[in-house]
């Protein structure tokens, strides 16, 4: 059986902890490796190695350390068939959707390239007569990233990229579900350049995440993952004084406008709604049509495009649409969720229940589902499902529609489909929700903007990449200067007015 192990000041770490976690071929339902957890003693060794590579990488010059980063791009493309492989075979995805995954993670990358301008820092010439005043942005020292299943190239990018090019040092703990992608990223950050121990790849699960919680050492946790663990973390870092932004979970609706493009629409939602078997944050899996006309004409579409989708592993071709669920226990709860929707009361419009691949009997696939009539008391509309199921929502009016996102406990994402700017403008403007789209399903922002829900879709106060991600990974020192004209005065024990 292959064994997965950790990264440590740059070479393969084997562990000592005898204990192990299952890694599964999604597609077939094999166990395809062992991953080693760490033992709190290693990840207390691990960040205190860390903390020494971080000095000198701390002091080299913002250029050099971009110029890392510029060459990390080079060697992520070199190899992007070899991570998207890696990726599809532990996460299940499409090797299209693996290949958007990666290169989401390469765009933040690329960003950093121009770290040197984002660490700049302010001036003020002459702020009082003979005084300069200046803040510099300084790395925090080591930092730790902890990052979901669901996106285990572009995550962990999206930490070590702003963390490292701002000087700091990082501790990544990966998904235990498909370790080997943020392995390999950590080599080839090596092969870039990267002095060893500035990145260290430890595996394991809650008593590794607790061991950098509590540590003294560790200045700051970028956390992406499901909400009740985002809340833990959260509280739990502020314990220890740590910076935290912590992402969650999210229940994103699209709302459909009854002058929408409703094939446009219903082509979102099918791409939006079941693309990577729905295991995305930013997923719709609440669709709003406004009006009876609007949802009978919209479930109509949905129906057909929904029957169509080709289910099967990433080795079957690019034209499969989605791949199977990460784990046997996700498919379950999937399927329970499913359940509890038809005992409530929605209709399943397309019921995916039964789906069996030939082949792939052991496989964690999960049919497609399509509920109508939901109503928003009902468990599949109060939970993130995390699946291939969309829920329909019948409105009478957009203040009905907008009303549901408004009060909903997730504010991830969100869509509006209207040829109306008046009605898209208003939406844009009144939703408590970070990220919107107008006519858009998933609107992910580019490596330049930040990304980052509201309400119990993230904790903290700054977003991931962007100019956030560097205000994030950086503390300002705000230092004021008079040079020997003022000394010679004699001291000053007053505050004094800058004038
Ligand atoms: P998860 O919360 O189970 O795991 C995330 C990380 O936390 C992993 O590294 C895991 O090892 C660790 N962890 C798990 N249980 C823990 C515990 N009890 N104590 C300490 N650490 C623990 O999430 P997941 O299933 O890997 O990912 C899916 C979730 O992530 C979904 O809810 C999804 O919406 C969310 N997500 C959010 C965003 C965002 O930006 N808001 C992006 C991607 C995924």
């Amino acid at each position: 059986m292959k064994e997965i192990h950790h990264w440590i000041d740059g070479k393969e770490y084997k562990g000592t902890s005898g204990r192990f976690s299952d890694v599964y071929n999604p597609a077939t339902g094999e166990v395809q490796a062992r991953l080693s957890l760490i033992t709190k003693a290693e990840m207390d060794d691990a960040i205190a190695r860390a903390a020494k590579a971080q000095i000198a990488w701390g002091a080299t010059n913002p250029q050099r350390r971009a110029r890392v980063m510029m060459a990390f791009v080079g060697l992520i493309n070199r190899d992007m068939d070899k991570l998207a492989e890696a990726l599809s075979s532990e996460h299940g995805k499409t090797f299209p959707d693996a290949k958007g995954d990666i290169q989401r993670g390469l765009e933040v990358i690329e960003f950093c390239i121009g770290a040197p301008h984002l660490l700049k820092g302010e001036f003020t010439d002459s702020a009082g007569p003979g005084i300069d005043m200046y803040s510099m942005r300084q790395p925090l020292g080591v930092v730790a990233g902890i990052t979901p299943f669901n996106f285990p190239a572009m995550i962990p990018l999206w930490k070590m990229g702003p963390a490292l090019s701002a000087g700091n040092a990082m501790i990544l703990k990966p998904s235990e579900r498909d370790p080997s992608v943020p392995l390999m990223l950590a080599k080839l950050l090596q092969e870039a350049g990267l002095p060893d121990g500035v990145l260290q790849v430890v595996n394991g699960d809650k008593e590794s995440v607790d061991a950098i919680l509590d540590s003294e050492v560790i200045q700051a946790v970028g956390f992406v993952g499901s909400t009740p663990i985002a809340q833990y973390i959260y509280e739990r870092a502020a314990a220890t004084g740590k910076r935290a932004q912590c992402f969650g979970g999210a229940k994103n609706h699209m709302i459909i406008m009854p002058d929408a493009d409703l094939d446009q629409a219903a082509d979102a939602l099918v791409g939006a709604g079941y693309g990577a078997a729905g295991e995305r944050c930013m997923a719709i899996s609440v669709a709003v049509p406004v009006g009876e006309k609007t949802a009978d004409a919209l479930i109509e579409k949905l129906i057909p495009r929904i029957e169509k989708l080709k289910v099967g592993p990433w080795t079957a071709g690019n034209d499969i649409d989605y791949g199977p669920v990460v784990t046997k226990a996700a498919k379950e709860n999937i399927l329970r969720l499913v359940q509890s929707g038809v005992d409530q009361g929605a209709d399943l419009v397309v019921d995916g229940r039964d789906f069996n691949l030939q082949g792939y009997e052991d496989g964690f696939f999960v049919g497609p589902h399509l509920f109508d009539r939901v109503t928003p008391d009902m468990d599949i509309y109060k939970t993130e499902i995390f699946g291939p199921v969309l829920s329909t929502v019948r409105a009478a009016t957009y203040e009905d529609a907008i009303k549901l996102a408004l009060d909903h406990e997730y504010g991830n994402g969100t869509a509006i489909y209207t040829r109306d700017g008046d009605t898209a403008r208003d939406f844009a403007n009144r939703i408590n929700i970070g990220m919107v789209g107008i006519n858009v399903p998933i609107p992910v922002p580019l490596a330049y903007h930040t990304f980052g829900g509201w309400k119990k879709s993230g904790f903290g106060d700054l977003n991931q990449h962007g100019p956030d991600a560097f205000r994030f990974y950086t503390r300002t020192k705000t230092v004021t200067a008079r040079w020997p004209s003022g000394i010679k005065e004699g001291g000053e024990f007053n505050f004094k007015a800058m004038d």
